[in-house]
């Protein structure tokens, strides 16, 4: 595993050739290629430095064992602070799934910039709670700004064999959401989930029109969709959707591409918030449990 990272650190020891115990010298020399490696997995730099912080703290110090070579000595610590970092620790292992412990109909506030995979997720989503919770799913979009965009989700909603709100012409996202709960209520579903319109960068009156909805309803959850791709600037997203809107979890999208996942580990970082689910493909059935360790591994490649 990780052969490549392996491979430096394997180098930077031997040319160091040091026994006993991990000098500072040694940490050093080894930490700059675990750097490297996740600047290329696209984690964002001040989370580069707080991690490599970390395991230097960690490292420094550590008798070098028999059986292992001190490269797979660091590359376990690297590995362990970054599972740690992506909220693999046992207290965070209750945050992973999305959460539906409120009363119903719940509502789930799907966010995110436009082609994040948002409008697919909420589809996804329909899927595995109507199969694996028998819940009743009442999908709704809110995207008032694309004319598509509530087709697309209606197309879904029959693919995957849940209820769509009816579309009216001319309402806002404001009248559309009421309209959802109060069908929602009237119908008795167990979960709403109500898909907003992105935007292809952040601006303010898309941050408006979201938090406004979220206020109006309430959701239980408010899911920020992102894609795996956007690397360096899922930070920028991610941040501004936690402070404009307030996100209870993140999605990861086109984890079946070849993005190496440091942008999970940026965006927990800046929001905080868990990193729920995984969307692995177009297919309505490819969305994954988010594994810590499994993003961890790829990202050191
Ligand atoms: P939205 O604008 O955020 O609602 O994005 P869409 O849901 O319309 O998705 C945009 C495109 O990304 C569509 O072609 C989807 O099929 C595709 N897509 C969504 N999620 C995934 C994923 O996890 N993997 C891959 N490969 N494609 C995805």
């Amino acid at each position: 595993m990780f052969e490549a990272l392996s491979g430096k650190l394997n180098g930077v020891f031997d040319r160091l050739r040091r026994r006993g115990a991990l000098s500072e010298a040694d940490v050093t020399e080894a930490l700059r290629e675990v750097r490297v490696a996740l600047l290329e997995a696209d984690v964002a730099l001040p989370v580069v430095r707080d991690l490599i912080a970390k395991v230097r703290e960690r490292a420094v110090g550590v008798e070098v064992l028999k059986s292992v070579s001190p490269a797979q000595q660091v590359i376990k610590i690297v590995h362990d602070a970054l599972v740690e970092a992506l909220g693999g620790g046992a207290a965070d292992a209750g945050q992973r799934g999305i959460d539906l412990a409120a009363a119903a109909p719940v509502a789930i506030l799907m966010v995110g910039l436009q082609g994040s995979g948002k409008t697919t997720t909420s589809g996804k989503i329909a899927l595995r709670l109507k199969g694996r919770e028998k819940k009743k799913v009442l999908l709704a979009s809110l995207d008032v700004h694309r004319p598509a965009a509530q087709l697309q989700l209606e197309t879904l909603a029959k693919q995957v064999g849940v209820a769509s709100l009816p579309i009216v012409a001319g309402q806002t996202p404001l009248q559309i959401a009421a309209r959802a709960m109060d069908q929602a209520r009237r119908e008795l579903f167990d979960v709403v989930v109500l898909d907003t319109a992105g935007r292809l960068a952040i601006d303010e009156t898309l941050m408006d029109e979201v938090a406004a909805v979220k206020l109006a309803t309430q959701p239980h959850e408010t899911l920020l969709v992102v894609d795996a791709m956007t690397g360096q600037d899922a930070v920028n997203t991610a941040r501004a959707f936690q402070d404009k809107v307030g996100v209870t979890g993140i999605v990861m999208t086109r984890i079946d591409g070849d993005a190496r996942g440091g942008a999970a580990l940026s965006m927990r970082a800046v929001t905080g918030a868990p990193i729920k689910l995984l969307g692995a493909g177009e297919k309505l059935d490819a969305l994954e449990d988010f594994h810590p360790d499994r993003i961890a591994g790829r990202i050191l490649g």
